[in-house]
């Protein structure tokens, strides 16, 4: 006898998603969910920069997207708990090249009713005493960087508070009656037979067979489905049962200096972009190191996201390469913003994104009572509350999802099998 409808393995951003609207659409339902951590959100949610941006070419993308940012706001500006949103906004550069190649893009998004607005190379350089033409250096060409052309500044963007939003999500979970177990490491899958004859080593391949439930390193738990939101662990889950979700771990880095100096400060507080008076989040031309602005530390985040050789490796603690600043980001990032020059991070931490290696976007599909919800591939958290209805609805057997606001999903379009997501055009 199965003692839960459900068990989701993972309490990430996901996981809680997940189990929160499947729990609101099912209040009869006993769902638990299970972590290996000791409390909510401590794996790759807690590793995030927290960034948020309304503005993606893909509809798929700008769906998952914009419905969740409306939803921050109504959770924060409604429903009481504050999230901390702060509209910094987003600020690409671009040098000629993409730039001319991004224009037609861009009108296509203006058209769509998406917002942003353009700087030029001297208004960025005046506002922000960012260097433009860092080519008439012989480093930096030699490093392959550009020369910036223009800005876009996206202002549907900015940063949350994530432990405050795991903390919306879990807590309301919990209220509509829903169940936690933490320091619960998942060690396998239980799958039996659908009419079990009592043979051993059932179920055989004629047999058919779901999951039936999770071992753990504290007894099995038995749940009539089994919903997998384990990040960058999908795999290690779902390998020896057979089923690809195509996520692979692959390692990211954050690096944050503090704004000790007057130009740094200067940087930080830059005026004349957003409401909080702050320089957005900026992302350079080539390559597109970004730099967060972390109010409330008084800092810059840095990080890139680089791609070969970066192996795809799980770690449990996956740690910071000191040369990846000292070699790579601060070599790029003190070319346009002299104002670094001799900044060093005084803390560092990495993470693993879930990359989705077949388009980069999120799976959410259902095989033998194993559903599985994850390959955010780095854009997780603003994805986070689409992605959780949308796994409802796959669980409770429906076409379609209601996103908030009122907007339909087809669930399907992030299955593995009838997959149909629109590519994305804009990448960073
Ligand atoms: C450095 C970095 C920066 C990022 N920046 C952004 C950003 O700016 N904006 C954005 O939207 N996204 C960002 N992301 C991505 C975002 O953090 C993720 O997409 C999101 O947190 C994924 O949530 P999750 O619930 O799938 O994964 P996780 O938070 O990792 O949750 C998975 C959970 O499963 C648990 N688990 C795994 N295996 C087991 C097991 N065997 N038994 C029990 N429990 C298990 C883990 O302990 C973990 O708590 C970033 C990620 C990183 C690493």
């Amino acid at each position: 006898m199965a003692e839960y409808d459900a068990v989701v393995v993972g309490a990430g951003l996901l996981g809680l998603s997940t189990a929160y609207h499947i729990k609101k659409t099912n209040p009869q339902e006993k769902i638990l969910v299970v972590d290996k951590m000791g409390a909510a959100g401590q794996g790759n949610t807690a590793k995030s920069a927290a960034m948020f941006r309304s503005f993606f070419y893909s509809h798929t993308n700008l769906a998952l997207v914009d419905t969740t940012i409306e939803f921050f706001k109504h959770v924060q500006k409604d429903l009481g708990a504050d999230l901390k949103l702060k509209w910094v906004g987003y600020l690409w550069l671009f040098n000629d090249e993409d730039y001319r190649w991004a224009e037609p893009v861009l009108t296509v998004m203006a058209e769509r009713g998406l917002e942003y607005r353009v700087y030029n190379a001297h208004e960025l350089s005046e506002k922000l005493k960012l260097r433009t033409n860092v080519t008439k250096d012989e480093d930096s060409k030699l490093m392959g960087l550009a020369d910036v052309e223009a800005g876009i500044l996206i202002p549907k963007a900015g940063s949350i508070d994530i432990d405050s939003l795991v903390n919306f999500y879990e807590s309301e979970f919990r209220r509509l009656g829903g169940e936690v177990r933490y320091n619960t490491k998942v060690e396998s899958i239980v799958v039996e037979p659908r009419e079990p004859l009592g043979t051993p080593g059932e179920p055989y391949f004629w047999q058919e067979a779901g999951a039936s439930g999770i071992k753990t390193n504290r007894g099995v738990i038995k749940a009539k489905r089994t919903i997998v939101a384990a990040g960058a662990w999908t795999a290690s889950l779902l390998d020896s049962v057979g089923v690809d979700a195509h996520i692979k771990p692959v390692k990211r880095q954050l690096f944050s200096v503090r704004a000790e100096t007057n130009e740094l400060k200067k940087l930080l507080w830059a005026k004349g972009f957003n409401s909080e008076g702050c320089v957005p989040f900026t992302i350079l031309p080539k390559p597109r190191v970004y730099l967060k602005p972390a109010l409330e530390e008084n800092s810059f985040w840095f990080s890139y996201g680089d791609e070969f050789p970066r192996a795809f490796r799980l770690e449990d603690e996956p740690q910071p390469e000191e040369n990846y600043y000292q070699y790579g980001i601060y070599q790029v990032a003190v070319k346009y913003f002299p104002q670094f020059a001799g900044s060093r991070p005084f803390t560092s931490w990495a993470g693993l994104y879930a990359m989705n290696t077949l388009d980069g976007q999120p799976v959410i599909f259902e095989e033998h009572d194993l559903l599985v919800v994850g390959g955010t591939s780095g854009s997780g958290n603003m994805k986070a509350d689409a992605i959780g209805r949308i796994a409802a609805s796959l669980y409770a057997g429906e076409k379609y999802a209601v996103l908030y606001g009122d907007k339909k999903f087809r669930v399907s379009d992030l299955s593995i099998n009838q997959r149909k997501v629109e590519p994305e055009k804009l990448i960073i």
